[in-house]
C-alpha cells in the first residue's frame, strides 16, 4: 500500500468517514552545506520521492485531532488551546504530536487568525520517509500539515512562509533548535533540481541537477544509527558557532571568510576553531558546488563532497564510524564524491554514482558494514522530487 492510500485507510478506520482530501511533503538530501544554515550560510538540500501524507476531514466541534501510524494513540486539542499548550506547555502534549500541532499554532499565529473562529479538523499520518534518519521526516510532517490547513482554513501563506511556520514548530513547540533549510526544500522541491538556499535572505534559486541526463544516480546509504536532534552534540555545535562569530565580531559564520580564520586562530580554543573552519569552508563548498553545477554539470561535484565529509568528520566532529564506513565504501566502489548528509551523529551518507555503479556501490555497503561488525544499513537511491501539495 503506498503512503497516500495508508493515510486515507488509517483516516477510515479511526474516525469512521472518509477523508475530503489529502496533501503531502517530501523529505530530503542535503547535497551539501551542513550546519551552514543556522550560521546565516548556504545549502543546497533538494526533495526527494519519500513523503508524508495526511488524509484530513473537517469536524462539527473546535477540537483538533491526529493519528498516525507511528504511534497508536490519538491526539486531541481544542483549537483554542493551542495558544496555552505552545510553548509554555508543550510537556503535556506526546512528542510525535507537537509537530502538527505545533504547525496548526504557528499557522494561527503567523496569520493573526483567532483561533475561536477555526473549525475543528481531524488528520491522519502515514509517511515513506524513513524516520531519524537524516533525510527529515520532520520537515515533510510540518509540510504536510501546513499545507493541508493552509488550504482547508483558507489562510493566505505563500510557500517560504509556510517554510517559517514549519520551523517556529519545530523550534518552540517540539524544542528542537534546527535551522530552516528542510522547511524550504519541502516547500520548494522540484523535479531534477536542487535548491540553493541563502539562509540569511531566505532567497531561494532552482539549480538544474541534470543527473538523469548524465547518467547518475544518488544513492542513500542509511546506516540505522538514529540521531536525537535536540539533545547534547547539535546543541554543542550550535555554541561553538556563537562563540566564533562573537570573538570575530559579527553577527554570524556567513560573515567569516577563509582569509579571517587566521586571525581567529589566537582568539579562540582549538575546538572552536575547528569547529568555525568547518562552516566557512562548508558554506564556500556550497558556492562551488553550485557554480561547478552550472558550469560543468554534476559529474564535477564529487570532490567538493568528499571534501565535505572529511571536514565533517575531523573539524565538525559529528560523523561516526557506520557514516565514515559508509563514504569510504562507496568511494572504494567507484562513486564519484560520498558524504554524510544531515545533522550527523547517525543518519544517512548519500553517494553520487553513475547508474552502472549503483549494485557495486549497494553491495560494498553492505559487505564494509558487515565486516565491521554494524547492523546492515538500508540503501536506495533518491531522485530530486517536488515540493508540498495537495494529492491528485
Ligand atoms: P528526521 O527529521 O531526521 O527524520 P527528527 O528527529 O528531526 O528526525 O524528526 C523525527 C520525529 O518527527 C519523530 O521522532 C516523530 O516525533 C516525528 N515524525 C516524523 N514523521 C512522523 C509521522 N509520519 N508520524 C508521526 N510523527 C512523525
Ligand atoms: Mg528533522
Amino acid at each position: 500500500m503506498t503512503a497516500a492510500s495508508e493515510a486515507r485507510a488509517l483516516f477510515a478506520a479511526r474516525f469512521g468517514h472518509e477523508p475530503a482530501g489529502t496533501w503531502s511533503a517530501p523529505g530530503r538530501v542535503n547535497l551539501i552545506g551542513e550546519h551552514t544554515d543556522y550560521n546565516d550560510g548556504f545549502v543546497l538540500p533538494f526533495a526527494i520521492q519519500h513523503r508524508t501524507h495526511v488524509a484530513l476531514g473537517p469536524r462539527a466541534d473546535a477540537v483538533i485531532r491526529v493519528v498516525s501510524t507511528f504511534d497508536d494513540a490519538a491526539v486531541e486539542l481544542d483549537v483554542a488551546r493551542l495558544d496555552a499548550v505552545f510553548p509554555a506547555e508543550r510537556e503535556t502534549v506526546a512528542e510525535w504530536a507537537r509537530y502538527p500541532l505545533g504547525v496548526a499554532w504557528a499557522l494561527l499565529r503567523a496569520t493573526e487568525v483567532d483561533p475561536a473562529t477555526v473549525p475543528g479538523i481531524d488528520l491522519a499520518f502515514a509517511s515513506d520517509v524513513p524516520v531519524g534518519a537524516g533525510l527529515s521526516s520532520s520537515a515533510a510532517i510540518e509540510g504536510a500539515t501546513a499545507i493541508a490547513l493552509t488550504e482547508t482554513w483558507g489562510l493566505d501563506l505563500d510557500r517560504v512562509a509556510l517554510a517559517q511556520v514549519g520551523r517556529t514548530a519545530e523550534n518552540e513547540a517540539v524544542g528542537a533548535p534546527t535551522g530552516i533549510m528542510d522547511q524550504m526544500a519541502s516547500m520548494l522541491g522540484r523535479r531534477d533540481a536542487a535548491i540553493f538556499l541563502d539562509c540569511r535572505s531566505l532567497d531561494a534559486v532552482t539549480v538544474d541537477l541534470g543527473f538523469d541526463a548524465a547518467g547518475l544516480a544518488l544513492v542513500v546509504i542509511d546506516t540505522n544509527v538514529t540521531h536525537a536532534h535536540s539533545t547534547g552534540g547539535y546543541r554543542e555545535r550550535r555554541a561553538a558557532c556563537e562563540r566564533g562569530a562573537a570573538a570575530l565580531g559579527v553577527p554570524a559564520l556567513r560573515d567569516v571568510s577563509e582569509h579571517d580564520l587566521e586571525r581567529l586562530a589566537g582568539l579562540v580554543d582549538d575546538t572552536t576553531f575547528r569547529r568555525v573552519r568547518h562552516v566557512v569552508t562548508e558554506d564556500q563548498r556550497v558556492l562551488d558546488a553550485v557554480r561547478t553545477l552550472r558550469e560543468q554539470g554534476p559529474t564535477a561535484i564529487g570532490d567538493l563532497l568528499v571534501a565535505s565529509h572529511a571536514s565533517m568528520r575531523d573539524d565538525f566532529e559529528i560523523s561516526v564510524p557506520e557514516l565514515d564506513t559508509a563514504v569510504e565504501a562507496a568511494l572504494d566502489a567507484g562513486a564519484l564524491g560520498a558524504r554524510m548528509t544531515g545533522g550527523g551523529f547517525g543518519g544517512a551518507a548519500i553517494a553520487l554514482v553513475t547508474r552502472d555503479h549503483v549494485d557495486a556501490v549497494t553491495d560494498a555497503a553492505h559487505a564494509a558494514f558487515a565486516a565491521s561488525g554494524f547492523a546492515a544499513p538500508t540503501v536506495f537511491t533518491v531522485a530530486p522530487s517536488p515540493g508540498a501539495a495537495r494529492d491528485a
